[in-house]
């Protein structure tokens, strides 16, 4: 621990350490102007039905386009956006603009697709998100089945109490709730049983070594299984390899997403992909 390195309090940071935290400090004053200045975008990755190979739903992942920084991933500021507070806004932003990015497609006479969107613990919370999604599918004319929230187990850990009524409130409004990364955090199955769960997504640290480790074969059948006896459907991500893919589909995965379909790409490129799609 720094504090018990240090004589009186202090903190000790090694230079690396230093560099991190200004970089932090530095991404986390020019967040504060990256929606106004309009820095932020969205990409879509396809999510394929297994049973007959067609994009049923995209999930949108945001990016940063910083002028000098270039471009920062999620994974960086997110957490960033996190502990500064700033992370309710900026989702806000997502939300509203991958749900009018699924009412243009719906408006193009695109085949049906389900939007899912990627939620932090804090968004999750937040008292006015339910009336947020209330008002972005009245305002869109769009049913509440078209939207998905994909939540980290961890967004029960605190209050599973009031995390349960959350849902509740989500599903009474039909909008579909899946869990990201599912079997890396801390959900127990006596919480999974009672939450309004529609979706397992199987992390992709699982199917990565499907071709050689036995382990992550057993988890990823028994994550499947349970699933299905949970009446909840499965999505893989991650999917790269068609050996990966054969397994997954044997084992009656319903959704995949990874790179051996499409990365994630700008909302004209997935238009593009989509109606190729339909002409077939
Ligand atoms: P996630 O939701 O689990 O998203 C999957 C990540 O895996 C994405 O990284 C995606 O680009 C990447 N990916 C997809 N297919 C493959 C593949 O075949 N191989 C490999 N190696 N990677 C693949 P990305 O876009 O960098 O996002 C990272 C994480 O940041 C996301 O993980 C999610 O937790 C978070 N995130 C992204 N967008 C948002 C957002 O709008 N709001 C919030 N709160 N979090 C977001
Ligand atoms: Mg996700
Ligand atoms: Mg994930
Ligand atoms: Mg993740």
């Amino acid at each position: 621990r720094a504090k018990a390195e240090g004589r009186n309090g202090y903190r000790f940071f090694s230079p690396r350490m230093q560099a991190q935290s200004a970089r932090a400090l530095a991404l986390t004053n020019a967040l504060r102007r990256a929606l106004e200045r309009e820095q932020l975008t969205l990409l879509y990755q396809p999510q394929v039905c297994l049973n007959t190979g067609a994009i049923c739903g995209v999930e949108a992942l945001v990016r940063w386009n910083h002028p000098e920084l270039g471009a920062i991933g999620p994974a960086e500021f997110i957490p960033i956006a996190e502990n500064s507070g700033q992370i309710v806004v900026i989702g806000e932003w997502v939300l509203r603009t991958a749900v009018a990015q699924l009412k243009r497609w719906h408006d193009q006479g695109l085949p049906p697709l389900t939007m899912a969107v990627n939620l932090s613990a804090a968004q999750f919370r937040h008292p006015q998100l339910p009336e947020l999604i209330a008002q972005l599918l009245a305002g869109h004319g769009l049913p509440g089945d078209r939207l998905e929230l994909e939540l980290t187990e961890n967004v029960a850990i605190d209050d599973p109490e009031a995390a349960a009524q959350i849902m509740d409130r989500m599903h009474a409004q039909g909008v579909r709730l899946s869990v990201d990364d599912f079997g890396t955090g801390y959900s127990s199955l006596s919480q999974l049983k009672r939450f309004r769960i529609h979706r397992l997504k199987i992390d992709q640290s699982f199917v990565r070594d499907l071709g050689h480790d036995g382990n992550d074969r057993a988890i990823v059948i028994a994550i499947i299984r349970m699933a299905q006896a949970l009446g909840m459907r499965t999505t893989a991500e991650g999917v790269e390899t068609p050996a990966q893919l054969a397994f997954l589909r044997e084992q009656g995965c319903e959704e995949a997403q990874g790179y051996h379909f499409a990365k994630p790409m700008p909302a004209a490129a997935l238009q593009e992909a989509l109606g190729r799609a339909g002409r077939h």
